[in-house]
């Protein structure tokens, strides 16, 4: 049986028909280090917080930027646990990755979840986008060596001058890390308060080259 449309229900075309997938708003053009959407950037530009202060990680990749109907598909993802979508987000993601890095990570790190949401949700959204985009790239995906030993309010729910310190200790390295060269991935990014936790963490570890990649990226 055919797939349909997850977006728009049209039958005949498999997960996402054509038209919606022309819907999807592909992050074009974003700061060169934490990719958050700018308009009209061309080449190596940096948004104004980049400029002044580099967030911890050395560049961040996002496939899509948070908004219509990107946002529907990875709600659909992560609230309705329609996990089929991590395989389709996360090949795309793998192939846009694929166009950008020059030099492959040694080692894919999904951002971690802490393990009462763990229970709650039943998965991991980041391990599972994480998956397809370690498999396509050959790159080997660790999900064991990095916990996040504080149950955090969703960062979504706070306002975003609490949300740093929120996640200030959030994550811990479990088991030593051999790799110099890491990639977190995760699904969305909005202030990046996250994956810059995250970032610091590993850097603490001794990994010395840190790339980020997320499905979306929000203006925060
Ligand atoms: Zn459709
Ligand atoms: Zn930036």
């Amino acid at each position: 049986m055919p797939r349909c449309c997850v977006l728009c229900g049209a039958g005949g075309e498999g997960e996402l028909c054509a038209g919606c997938e022309r819907e999807l708003p592909f992050n074009e053009s974003c700061c060169a280090r934490c990719a958050v959407p700018l308009p009209e950037a061309k080449g190596e530009l940096l948004c104004g917080p980049c400029a002044q202060r580099p967030p911890p990680y050395d560049r961040a990749l996002s496939l899509l930027r948070y908004a219509y109907p990107a946002d529907k598909l990875i709600q659909k993802l992560k609230f309705n646990a329609q996990l089929h979508l991590a395989r389709l987000l996360g090949e795309r993601l793998a192939g846009y990755v694929a166009r950008h890095v020059t030099q492959a990570p040694q080692v894919i790190l999904p951002v971690p979840l802490h393990r009462t949401r763990l229970r709650e949700r039943g998965f991991n959204q980041a391990l599972e986008l994480a998956r397809p985009v370690a498999r396509r790239l050959n790159i080997p995906l660790d999900y064991r060596s990095c916990a996040r030993v504080r149950a955090t309010a969703a960062q979504s729910l706070l306002p975003a001058a609490e949300r740093r310190l929120n996640i200030k200790g959030a994550f811990q390295i479990t088991r030593p890390l051999a790799a110099r060269h890491a990639a977190i991935v995760d699904d969305v990014m909005t202030t990046g308060h996250t994956v810059e936790e995250f970032a610091a963490t590993l850097r603490k570890a001794g990994v010395e080259k840190i790339e980020v990649w997320v499905l979306a990226r929000a203006a925060p």
